[in-house]
């Protein structure tokens, strides 16, 4: 132990040796193929429940100048950024019933966004809207995603429950002809692709899952008529039914307590702890968002993801951290604190492990925190998580952990292992069978599986090569958004491009970003842009040369969908934000320059 840790409430050695534990526990050989695809026997599980009225049309063979695929926040922003810019002649794309996306599909009891509701939910000045509390729930998400697409005319000319099956390129006319699971075949100039960054449900290949003979279902496919009761709780369908839930990540936090107070018996299967912090929620301060001036949101939001990306702020001033007050900067909280007691020109070194004990003491809170809320010992101690914060996402609520003094509640914990196996009537952990009625997966999204899969259709470029086979050794692009081969075709994903933990930030910037681009084209008569050869070269060179930052997947972290599962994929470095985890501000930096100029460098355009 250093002289410094000697200092410490908590035995630095001791963490550093008992996450290598914990995380060693949880490596698996098969990796990201532990999970398997909702496809064939298991394609039940993707139906959507959410539709009363399919929609009955013919088959569509028509043209548009901009068609945006996917109607989740990515494609609201894009189709709102496009109507600001003048773009008249749009049509949105959408799998499910309405917008929304993530929201549409999430509407599993307890749905709600962990990060603030004046940063998250885009276009609040554009709209005249303040949420009425800090932290919204799914409904009132999915309302503003009604309340965008209304105010945007986005339901105009819009398809949806249609879903793209293929998307070809026509290099004399300079259009793209999409194909849908409704027969259509539209023509678009310009084609935005957004495919969100979770959109495809994953199972886990748990031996004997096909067997279950009980009800079964996927958070994101939520079975209210089974469960009865909505969003917000009352399931009274489960009074006399015993539930299991295996999965313990951000979507279960949510909706166990939900779960708990329904059912005649819940067991909450878990392979490994999520930390859960206090959700400090609060009715919005009338009187603050009164004296809020013009163009606040974008100032607040830059703010937040310069916080998470290590910038201290906007202005590089690491008081812009108070105006949070939540889990998500109580780290940086911690830091400034410690830098400060370290006072001046702290060396390099001393920085780093500044950095560490922040962490440490950061996470020990969490664990406390359990300690002082579950009564049991035994279970108290099972939930506790043994990684360094920003290793899984950081949960904030304040009913998941209470729900587990509950008597009709039961933590099955798998020790790292996951579930052994599934039979007909329930699950069987370290040879003991808990018998359900229900079975509930709350097991996630795919990650780290091939761009065209999750996105559910392929694209014929240029010469007839597809997207696919493009990008079988990981993406190519200039900016995430082009790549070459394949023009006029815009990407909106987090590779290559930026992440931040506000996901609708960085949709933000790409849709304004786009915007700019199709403007610019109809102006000057451009039918076709595409990527430079050398431009998308220098770009993905740079991509791939950048370090990977902080904890997310560091190869410290226990596995999980941040790191793919702990496994080494030599493409994960090609699928990488620009700058890694911490990169965002940069990213948006060279977006802006690119703008700022009137060349359109790396751009060939005719
Ligand atoms: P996750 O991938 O985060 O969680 C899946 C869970 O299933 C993990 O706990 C995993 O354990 C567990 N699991 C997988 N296989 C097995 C098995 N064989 N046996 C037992 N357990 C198993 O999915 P979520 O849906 O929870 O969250 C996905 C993401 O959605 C979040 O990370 C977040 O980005 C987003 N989200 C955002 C919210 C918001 O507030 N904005 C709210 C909810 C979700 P293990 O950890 O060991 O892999």
């Amino acid at each position: 132990m250093s002289v410094n840790a000697a200092k410490e409430a908590f035995d630095p050695d001791f963490l550093r040796q008992k996450y290598a534990e914990e995380r060693a526990i949880r490596l698996r050989p098969d990796g990201n193929q532990q999970y398997q695809e909702m496809k064939g026997e298991f394609s039940y599980f993707l139906e959507d429940p959410y539709i009363d009225e399919p929609i009955a049309r013919d088959p569509l063979e028509d043209q548009v100048e901009v068609a945006i695929i996917g109607g989740g926040l990515g494609g609201l922003l894009a189709g709102a950024r496009m109507r600001e810019a003048g773009i008249e002649d749009i049509r949105m794309i959408e799998k499910g019933g309405d917008f929304g996306g993530t929201w549409y599909w999430n509407r599993y009891p307890g749905a709600a966004c962990d990060i603030e509701a004046y940063t998250y939910l885009p276009l609040l000045e554009e709209l005249g809207y303040m949420p009425p509390r800090k932290f919204c729930d799914a409904p009132e998400i999915l309302d503003h995603c009604r309340r965008i697409a209304e105010h945007y005319r986005l339901y105009d000319n819009a398809c949806l429950q249609t879903g793209v099956s293929e998307m070809i390129w026509d290099d004399d006319t300079h259009l793209w002809t999409i194909h849908t699971d409704r027969d259509d075949k539209i023509k678009a100039r310009f084609v935005i692709m957004v495919n969100g960054p979770l959109n495809r449900p994953k199972l886990p290949g748990i031996p004997g899952i096909s067997n279950f003979k009980g009800h079964t279902f996927h958070t994101s496919r939520w079975d209210y008529t089974y469960t009865g009761g909505n969003a917000r709780g009352g399931l009274d369908g489960l009074k006399d039914k015993r539930v299991g839930i295996i999965g313990t990540g951000a979507t279960a936090v949510q909706c166990v307590s939900y779960l708990g107070e329904s059912a005649k018996q819940l067991y909450v299967f878990q392979r490994t702890p999520s930390g859960v912090d206090p959700r400090n929620d609060h009715d919005t301060d009338m009187a603050w968002a009164a004296s809020l001036e013009p163009g606040w949101q974008k100032r607040r939001q830059k703010d937040f993801t310069a916080i998470l990306t290590g910038r201290g702020g906007r202005r590089g001033e690491i008081d812009q951290l108070d105006q949070f007050d939540d889990a998500w900067v109580e780290m940086g909280k911690i830091y400034r604190r410690r830098m400060r007691e370290a006072g001046k020109d702290v060396p390099k070194e001393k920085v780093l492990e500044i950095f560490e004990m922040s962490n440490f003491e950061k996470m020990e809170n969490i664990r406390n925190r359990i300690d002082e809320i579950v009564k049991d010992k035994e279970t108290a101690e099972a939930l506790k998580p043994w990684y360094a914060f920003m290793c899984k996402r950081p949960c904030l609520d304040d009913r998941f952990l209470p729900t587990f003094n509950r008597d009709n509640v039961k933590l099955v914990d798998t020790k790292g292992q996951g579930v052994d196996s599934i039979t007909e009537t329930g699950v069987v952990v370290d040879g003991v069978e808990y018998e359900v009625d229900c079975l509930i997966f709350a097991t996630g999204f795919e990650v780290g599986t091939d761009y065209t899969r999750r996105a559910g259709y392929n694209l014929i470029g240029v010469d007839g090569q597809s997207l696919e086979d493009k990008w079988k050794d990981g993406m190519r692009t200039l900016f995430g958004i082009h790549t070459r081969g394949f023009p006029n075709c815009f990407i909106v994903s987090n590779g290559q491009a930026s992440f931040t933990a506000n996901y609708p930030d960085g949709l933000d910037e790409a849709a304004k970003h786009i915007a700019y681009l199709v403007k610019h084209f109809e102006e000057h008569n451009i039918t076709r842009c595409d990527a430079d050869a050398q431009a998308e070269k220098d770009w993905s060179a740079a991509v791939v040369g950048t370090p990977a930052k902080g904890p997310q997947g560091g190869t410290g972290c226990t596995p999980g969908y941040y790191n793919l599962e702990g496994q080494h994929d030599p493409r994960a470095r090609h699928n990488q934000p620009y700058g890694g985890m911490m990169g965002a501000n940069s990213y948006f930096e060279k977006l802006e320059e690119f703008r700022d100029g009137d060349k359109m460098p790396g751009l060939e355009l005719s």
